[in-house]
């Protein structure tokens, strides 16, 4: 039976793989670039409309102006009793940059030497329009599913904006979750990722002309400037992010993968004052076994010990203000990290199809990148991350994308899909 559908699946992807490309092509031509985003309507009506043709019900929200989310369901015939999944994907595109420096057209897709190449084709078009192909042939080639088939298109993704998170907040969820997002065509799991902002505010503001008083003997000034304040904080943040380097570690990952970045400072607001304002934004990397959290919690007990033993910190003590929902928007994001259970039972189907259709057995790991799994997963979510594209191809001059490889990810994706959603829960 699995090996009927599958000579079915195969020969339609290759006989139609034109139309795949078309459909890829299609979703290249709209420039979906975040930032600046707010640019993902056109995309996303023509996603809604395409998944209607197939007989999908739609949901689409503004999740920001001009950024909808959109949501289709394919109703299985016995959803009650039989496995449903979703398939997720973002459909925003990352940043261009000097498209001088590009040899292809940036969003017009180009066929050569076997790959396709173009803004998003690795990250992620390629897997979206993989996903919305299946879900046509699955009408086309007469697989019926007994559970809901669920696509999530989501915005957001490129700038931390967590269109996925939207979705889980409107209620949508599933018994498994894809997020199809390049990793190589590997399953994995992730690390995640949060940004913070640490503030040091004085309590009063001095010109430039109180210095000698507040640093000299007899000055009778206690003040600071925030500025070589944060110095120390700095100092702290490296102190703690070799001892993580040396006492956390996780099975998939390089030790010292928990890093702390300080990506940003900010402070100070004229050369006569001093200043009484500073503000570092930093890049938090943690393990799948903690949690945002668990990690900020352990970044501001360190760092309050720090503060505690400055006379004037321990007076004018640090500010923090984690995470975020856009990196625009509020110049924050988190990336929940994902654990990967490689003995759960649609992971394993997974690995079957993975290696029906590649003859090769699949590679289970973690991924070096954050995707919107980690959100999925939070929300108790079985979730894998499985798509086609390279990472060293994501955010790329002349990003590109195998034509093989996406062909054997869409019919995987079918094969999972035909055999996942038609298993007893
Ligand atoms: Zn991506």
């Amino acid at each position: 039976m699995k090996k009927e559908i599958e000579n079915r699946i195969s020969k339609a992807v290759d006989e139609r793989k034109e139309e795949l490309l078309q459909l890829l092509a299609d979703l290249v031509s709209f420039p979906t670039v975040s930032p600046p985003a707010r640019n993902t309507g056109e995309v996303q009506n023509y996603i809604a409309n395409f998944l209607e043709v197939h007989q999908f019900e739609t949901d689409s929200w503004d999740v920001f102006p001009k950024d909808p989310n959109v949501v289709g369901i394919k109703r299985g015939t016995d959803g009650l009793h039989y496995h449903s999944l979703i398939i997720n994907g973002h459909i925003d595109v990352a940043e261009v940059g000097d498209e001088s420096a590009w040899t292809v057209p940036v969003f017009k897709l180009t066929n050569k030497d076997g790959f396709v190449f173009g803004r998003g084709t690795s990250d992620m078009k390629g897997a979206v329009a993989a996903t919305l192909f299946a879900a046509k042939l699955l009408k086309e080639l007469n697989i019926e599913l007994k559970g809901d088939l669920q696509i999530q298109s989501v915005i957001g993704e490129e700038a931390g904006e967590a269109g996925t998170l939207s979705c889980l907040e409107k209620g949508y969820t599933a018994d498994f979750a894809l997020v199809v997002d390049g990793s190589n065509r590997q399953i994995h799991g992730q690390g995640g990722v949060i940004t913070g902002w640490i503030t040091i505010k004085s309590k009063e503001v001095f010109h430039d002309a109180m210095r000698m008083k507040m640093l000299h003997a007899g000055g009778l000034i206690k003040g600071a400037s925030a500025i070589e304040k944060m110095m120390k904080i700095i100092a702290g943040l490296q102190d703690l992010e070799r001892h993580w380097a040396v006492t956390k570690q996780y099975p998939g990952f390089a030790p010292g993968t928990t890093t702390i970045n300080p990506a940003v400072i900010e402070g100070g607001r004229h050369a006569a004052f001093i200043a009484d304002e500073c503000r570092l934004w930093v890049t938090v990397h943690f393990y799948p076994n903690e949690t945002y959290e668990s990690v900020t919690a352990e970044i501001e007990e360190h760092l309050n010990q720090v503060a505690m033993s400055d006379l004037w910190l321990r007076e004018n003590p640090l500010q923090y203000r984690w995470g975020g929902k856009s990196m625009i928007e509020e110049r924050g994001e988190i990336f929940p990290a994902l654990k990967m259970d490689a003995e759960q039972a649609a992971v394993q189907l997974l690995a079957e199809c993975h290696q029906q259709i590649d003859k090769n057995p699949v590679i289970i790991g973690m991924s070096k990148s954050v995707t919107d799994a980690g959100w999925l997963g939070a929300a108790g979510i079985p979730t894998v991350i499985y798509g086609p594209g390279k990472l060293e191809e994501a955010h790329s001059v002349d990003e590109k994308l195998n034509i093989e490889e996406l062909l054997s990810f869409t019919k995987t994706l079918l094969l999972f899909i035909s055999q996942w959603c038609n298993t007893k829960k």
